[in-house]
């Protein structure tokens, strides 16, 4: 039997780090993988999704490019064309990640594992012995049960359709539903977002939400808010109609739902050791990433701090070199950068306007809403909207929101400044770039 001082359990984005830094420390490193390298950031998460973004701007580009002289005869789209090179993409990268396992030194055996017991693991039908276990299975997407769930595709399928639909509806108010929201409709679809609550993107700083609402609607795509599917049922020509629970109706292509993701845990074998879960149906660990049993951890999706690749990371990372070398810095979970891939794109990082009011007695709000100068020349109704929240006593940046082209990589540098803990005289300090937008950032003088 083989023994390993480290076996980690899927290859995705917090296994795949743990075990290179694992490997790089000089442990004896085995990663299982039941599915895909890359696990779903890389294959049915993040890069496909981002590439689909990319896809479903150009339909604006093209529109917009004619406010720039520019004359164009009516592109078409070949979704065919655009999954296929996408696929090719995925499979590159694939190998990129097999690569990097290999040159790590780090054994990559192919097959769903199962926990026999503490330091057991059989793999596919191999069974092998380790020192330490780190569960990083990831998450898988969860459809509620109603009539007709049959019927619906959820974030797995999406990327493989075969055809685009002439429309959609997409249930969700998350990240994954707005995102899908405006890729489709980007990619000439007829869209409907049907969310349970009066405002999607719950979480997110309010005054955001509504603006994005409103750009949305701008660009065509239909908001059904307080809405919920009653059923769904397949009409002769093979179309879904979908009773909402308001008396109306849809007959659409295809329902896309999107109702958030549970972690991955079938067949997995905890019942033979004294791993617990959450309450969330997460798998529950101490500040060390360790579970209840003694040598096995848990890091990424599977224990749902924060379900994003960067996390799962920087998890992975933290406790592969708590385990194998210095005890380096531990995650900080307080500042969580993050970006929905909408159009326009959100990013925020730091407390929203409704948190800040809650922990701060005195807050100060400083925001600025224009049309982005590179859509000046065209009659394009999308406008960004920018805020940076400030706590009054301590003068620090207690969070920043966006909502316009770029936002997420405008953010990222922010989240730096705010990690420094900078202040907004700080921000009022530094020199913008002209003409960017994201000089706006740094120009903000009077409060709201
Ligand atoms: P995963 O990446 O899910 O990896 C888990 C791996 O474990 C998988 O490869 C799986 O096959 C394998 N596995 C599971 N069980 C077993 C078993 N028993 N035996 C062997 N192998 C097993 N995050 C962002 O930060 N930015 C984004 O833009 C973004 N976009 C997303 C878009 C979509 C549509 C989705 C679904 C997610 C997106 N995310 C995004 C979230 C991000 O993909 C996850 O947070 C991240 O992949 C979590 O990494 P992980 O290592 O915990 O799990
Ligand atoms: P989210 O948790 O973001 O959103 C789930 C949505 O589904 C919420 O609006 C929720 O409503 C709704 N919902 C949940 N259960 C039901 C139900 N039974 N009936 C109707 N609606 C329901 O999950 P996603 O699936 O969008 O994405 C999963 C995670 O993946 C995200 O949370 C995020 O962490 C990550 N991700 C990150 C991305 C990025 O970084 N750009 C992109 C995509 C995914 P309610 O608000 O009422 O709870």
């Amino acid at each position: 039997m083989q023994h390993f001082d480290l076996l980690v359990i899927g290859a995705g984005s917090g296994g795949v780090r743990a075990s290179r830094i694992a490997a790089s420390l000089g442990a004896k490193v085995a990663v299982a993988e039941e599915r895909y390298l890359g696990g779903t950031c890389v294959n049915v998460g993040c890069v496909p999704k981002k590439l689909f973004v990319y896809a479903s701007h150009f339909s604006d580009l093209f529109s917009q490019s004619r406010g720039y002289g520019w004359s164009l005869t009516d592109p078409q789209l070949s979704w065919q064309r655009l999954r296929e090179n996408k696929d090719r993409e995925i499979a590159r990268l694939n190998g990129v990640y097999g690569n990097l396992l290999d040159k790590a030194g780090v054994t990559l055996l192919e097959g769903h594992a199962r926990l026999l017991g503490p330091g057991r693991v059989m793999i596919a039908d191999q069974e092998v012995s380790a020192e330490r276990i780190i569960i990083a299975v990831g998450g898988w997407p969860f459809v509620p049960e109603f009539p007709g769930r049959e019927h619906v595709i959820d974030s797995n399928e999406v990327f493989y359709l075969d055809d685009l639909p002439e429309e959609i509806a997409i249930v969700g108010g998350g990240y994954i539903a707005a995102e899908f929201a405006g890729i489709f409709n980007g990619l000439g679809v007829k869209t409907h977002l049907i969310y349970r609550r009066e405002l999607f993107l719950r979480g997110f700083d309010r005054e955001i939400r509504e603006f994005m609402a409103e750009q949305m609607q701008a660009k065509g795509i239909e908001l059904h808010f307080n809405t919920d599917v009653d059923s769904i049922t397949v009409t002769d020509t093979g179309a879904r109609h979908v009773a909402l629970n308001n008396g109306k109706s849809l007959t659409v292509g295809q329902v896309m739902y999107a109702t958030g993701r549970r972690p991955l845990l079938d067949n997995l074998g905890l019942e033979n050791t004294s791993v617990s879960l959450t309450d969330k149906g997460t798998i529950a660990v101490d500040d060390g990433f360790e579970t209840a049993e003694p040598g096995i951890y848990a890091i990424g999706d599977v224990v749902g701090r924060a379900e994003l690749t960067p996390v799962a990371l920087a998890e992975g990372m933290a406790l592969a070199r708590n385990l194998f070398g210095e005890a380096g810095q531990p995650v900080n979970y307080d500042l969580i950068p993050t970006a929905v891939f909408t159009q326009p794109n959100i990013a925020t990082v730091g407390l929203s306007e409704e948190l800040a009011r809650e922990k701060y007695t005195d807050i100060a709000v400083y925001q600025s809403s224009f049309k982005p100068m590179q859509l000046s020349l065209t009659d394009s109704p999308e406008r960004c909207l920018l805020k940076v929240i400030v706590d009054v006593a301590s003068d620090k940046v207690v969070g920043c929101h966006m909502a316009g082209p770029d936002a997420g990589e405008i953010i990222q540098g922010l989240a730096v400044a705010m990690t420094a803990g900078a202040t907004k005289s700080d921000f009022d300090r530094t020199i913008g770039i002209h003409p960017t937008l994201a000089e706006e950032f740094v120009t903000l003088r009077e409060p709201r």
